[in-house]
């Protein structure tokens, strides 16, 4: 019995808001095209189970999230956020993988993308997101100085504050997380067997140094894979200069927040930026852009994102085979251009381009 035949999984799909259905419905179409035994699940949230009196996400929608194998998620702009909250926080799903893997016919920027090939992985739950914000006089008793203004707290007058947490086990388990993804990357004949760790520990010494100092002592397990560290902004100047040298980088929330937004860029833009969200119990997985409000209702949304973390959602619940059949599928339709959408150059509809990769995947 190959692993495709395993038994069924539940796979939760919350469409999001804005155009993000528009791209997740033809991407889930394509996945059940595949015929896998997969059971579809969608729970009611957002506006829906507010108009029923639910509020934003009920316990029946939590308890299908906690029953499921994984949830896909669109990107949410509204009421919908508070299942998102509960899939990172209450499934505490702390690695963010966003891959930039460069594709022939992406509408890349570079001079030279081909070969592109290195994944950012996001702290996913800590540093400034853990939204503990406030008015500065709130911090006043706490007799802080600041090493650089050289006063105290309270002497600033009106303002507000953000705390930035980065801890041991948070830090130690998104970079033992970066160096068993560069491990399996290598096993699969990709990747350079290599991590690198970025943070601005020169001028946030305490916190993002800490970062760097916890992540020193886990690269000590592994010596077998390259370990090296640059500071943010270094970072991103070799990044865009030369992605080539990279394999597997991780930083901070706000820093993989931005950055990996930037490598989409490179690659040809946010249409085309996968992500997956990996915690030691659950994952799931969301397409790296926002609700793109700007384009709704025009059928012209890029489900590239989509159907890219589809790849790595079936390759979480082991469908290997369906997921290098729908990766093939998209590097053909690229590859042959003929069915682009117009954020890379195209003049194809989302459902032209879906129809494109169905053929491709029949074929
Ligand atoms: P967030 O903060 O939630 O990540 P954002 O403010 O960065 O969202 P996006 O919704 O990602 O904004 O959109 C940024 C720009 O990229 C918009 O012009 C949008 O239309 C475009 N865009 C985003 N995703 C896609 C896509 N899949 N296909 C085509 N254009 C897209």
């Amino acid at each position: 019995m190959s692993t495709e035949q395993q038994a069924q999984k539940k796979v939760v799909v919350i469409e999001g808001d804005d155009a993000s259905p528009e791209a997740m419905r033809p991407t889930v179409d394509l996945l059940k095209s595949l015929q896998l035994p997969i059971e579809w699940q969608y729970p009611e949230i957002g506006e829906v189970s507010q108009a029923n009196g639910e509020g934003a996400f009920p316990a029946a929608a939590k308890a299908m999230i906690d029953a499921s194998d994984t949830t896909f998620f669109g990107a949410t702009s509204g009421s919908s956020g508070a299942a998102l909250f509960y899939l990172r926080w209450g499934r505490g799903t702390y690695a963010n993988v966003r891959p930039c893997h460069y594709l022939p016919g992406f509408n890349s920027p570079l001079a030279k993308p081909e070969g592109m090939d290195f994944v950012i992985i996001r702290e996913n739950l800590e540093d400034l997101y853990l939204g503990i914000e406030g008015d500065l006089e709130e911090l006043a008793h706490l007799n802080l100085t600041s090493r650089t203004a050289r006063k105290g707290i309270g002497e600033f007058g009106p303002g507000k504050f953000a705390i930035k947490a980065i801890t041991e086990e948070g830090t130690e388990r998104v970079v033992r997380f970066g160096f068993e993804l560069a491990k399996r990357r290598k096993a699969a004949g990709l990747g350079k067997n290599k991590v690198t760790v970025t943070s601005k520990y020169n001028m946030l010494s305490v916190s993002d140094g800490y970062f760097k100092e916890v992540a020193g002592e886990v690269a000590k397990n592994y010596p077998d894979i390259e370990y090296d560290t640059y500071i943010v902004d270094d970072f991103c100047c070799r990044m865009i200069a030369d992605p080539h040298q990279f394999d597997v980088v991780v930083m901070p929330n706000l820093y993989g927040d931005i950055l990996s937004d930037g490598a989409a860029g490179m690659m040809g833009g946010m249409g085309l930026a996968a992500s997956g969200c990996y915690g030691d119990r659950y994952a799931y997985f969301e397409s790296a852009h926002g609700t793109a409000p700007d384009i709704v209702g025009q059928n012209i949304i890029n489900p590239t994102a989509c159907l890219r973390s589809a790849v790595m959602m079936l390759d979480y619940l082991d469908f290997g085979g369906k997921a290098r059949a729908l990766e093939r599928a998209i590097t053909r339709v690229y590859a042959d251009g003929r069915a682009l959408t117009r954020d890379q150059g195209g003049t194809a509809s989302t459902q032209e381009f879906c129809h494109a990769i169905a053929k491709a995947l029949a074929g």
